[in-house]
This record gives structure tokens, sequence and C-alpha cells, in this order.
């Protein structure tokens, strides 16, 4: 009967560790290759022939903050906390300004805290940014999640901010799940403005269609008038210590928080392309949405700044 009991407990064990590492360590490499994803010349030169005048600075305006678990951000990734910014970009030109990503308003805040100590929003700032866009010659987002859309879902002068959105078929198919009660008319008869190709939007902005974390998701590369480049990713990592170790998102993280669940095999590729293209072209700058220890490390060393130019 003994031995019965220890054989049944030892046989959970092993399940329970199986489970585990597949929720939190397993599945999430990189692959060894992904040739041929990111084209970083086909975007230098439509920036090249675009020409116009070209954005001089690009500044990012901080709403929330939060942290987790490492854990919950990087596969296998023991110990470390993840310091989690919520954010909005602007591109400032001589004579208009860009907006790229909508952020999360208090109510959506408030309903994802993760670690209540280290959790804030910023009411001011949430404000800065809905009148920001209304300033903008485009608004634009990385793609169509929560904490990214709320300050155009739930703009509070959707007319006026309408003609401003540029973005593609799947950002616009998501906005209605994402307004209190019925989504404004203007927002809901949008037509795409992207169509899913590589695409200059603006001088010195190229819009890259990366499917993958969502349908709807995309970089954006971007060209200062002083020659310096950035490359916005988005949410392909939450941290950028993802693409140093070649490890997204761990299993648990998608069940536990992604709705519809990310196409693993596609950003599991696009980490990969990132790394490699970033390998071959240390001087580009890239930075995701959620990562404040580097966004604070680009802020000291002059690449951003932080709060929107009013
Ligand atoms: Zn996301
Ligand atoms: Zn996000």
């Amino acid at each position: 009967m003994l031995k019965w009991i220890l054989g049944i407990a030892g046989a959970l064990v092993v399940v329970a560790a199986a489970a585990g590492w597949w929720l939190f360590v397993g599945f999430s490499h990189a692959p060894k290759a992904a040739a041929g994803l990111m084209d970083i010349d086909q975007w230098r030169s439509m920036v090249r022939e675009g020409g116009g005048t070209l954005p001089t600075e690009v500044r990012i305006l901080e709403v929330g903050r939060d942290s987790a678990p490492m854990v919950a951000a990087r596969a296998g990734a023991w110990g470390g906390k993840w310091e989690t910014s919520y954010n909005s970009v602007q591109l400032v030109y001589p004579d208009k300004t860009i907006v790229i990503g909508g952020a999360l308003d208090r109510l959506t805040s408030e309903g994802m805290v993760a670690a209540p100590d280290d959790w804030s929003f910023d009411d001011a700032a949430y404000e800065q940014l809905t009148a920001a866009m209304l300033r903008a010659d485009q608004v634009l987002i990385t793609h169509e999640h929560l904490d990214h859309v709320m300050a155009i879902a739930r703009h509070p002068q959707p007319d006026a901010l309408a003609p401003r959105l540029v973005l593609n078929a799947p950002q616009i198919a998501a906005l209605p799940l994402f307004a209190i009660g019925e989504l404004a008319p203007a927002l809901r008869d949008l037509a795409p403005r992207l169509d899913g190709s590589v695409q200059l939007v603006a001088p010195g902005v190229v819009a890259i269609p990366v499917p993958g974390h969502t349908a709807g998701s995309q970089l954006f590369f971007i060209t200062l008038e002083n020659g310096h480049e950035y490359l916005m990713i988005g949410d392909i990592v939450w941290t950028m210590t993802s693409l140093d170790e070649l490890v997204m998102r761990p299993v648990f993280t998608q069940y536990a928080v992604i709705d519809p669940n990310e196409d693993r095999a596609a950003v599991k590729d696009q980490i990969r392309a990132l790394h490699d293209l970033w390998e071959a072209n240390p001087e580009v700058t890239l930075f995701p949405s959620h990562d404040r220890t580097w966004l604070e490390m680009l802020e000291q060393e002059g690449l951003i700044s932080w709060g929107f130019q009013d």
C-alpha cells in the first residue's frame, strides 16, 4: 500500500514539474534563424526616397506604472522584477506632431494592477495625451490591445479625433471592444488608412506590419533629422532582455493575460529577426512599450525625453 501511495505521489510530482516547465519555461525560445522577415534596407530607402522634413525628437508620456515578476515577461527568468511602463509616444517635427499609442485610462489601469506598491496612474498625463492627440497631424498605434487604445476608444472628443486616426483594419475592428457603452459613430465608421503593406506614413516614419502578438501589430521605423534611427517594437517583447536571451513570454502569460492568444510561433520568429537586425545595426535604438528600465536608460542617454511637448 505504501509503495502504491509513493508511486502515485511520485507520478504527481513529475506531472506538476512538467506542467510548471511548460507554463513558465518551455516552448519560448526563438528559432535559430528568421531570414528575410525584417528588411531595414527597404525601410531606409523608403525614408530616403520619401524625403520631406524629418522629426527632431522622440518623446514618451507615461500615464501609468506597475511591476511584475520578470518571469511573467520572459520565460524562465526567475528572480528579477519587470518594471512596467504604460505610455504613449510623440514624434516632434518643426511644424507638427505625430502620436503613436493610446495607452490606457484610469479605469483600465485599476483593473490590471499587478503590484499595488509599484502601481500608479497619472490623471494629468492622461489628459495631456487626449489633448495632444487633437493637436497631432496623425494618431497611430502599435497594436489593438487594451493598454494601447483607450485614449482612442474612450476619447472625450471622438469627432475631432477621427480624422487624425491612421489605423489598419484589425485595429479598427477591435475598437468596439474597448468602448464604454456604444463606440462613437465617428470611430465605428473609420476607413483603414494602412493597407497591411510596409508603408511610409510621414517623413521619416515607416509602418511595418508584424502580425503575431495581435493581427494588427506593427513596428515603426523612425529616422530623425539628425540621422538617428529608432525602431518601436511595441509588445513583441515586454522586456529588452527577451531580445538578448532570445526568449519570449511564457505560455502561462499567454493563457492568463492575452486574449485572443498570440501567435507564439510568429512572435518567436520576430524576436529572432529583431535580435539579428540589432546585432547587424547596433546604432539603431530599439524600444518596446513596457520596459521602464530600458526607457529610463534611453532618457539618461538623451535618446528620448519624458513628457509630451505642448
Ligand atoms: Zn499587447
Ligand atoms: Zn501592451
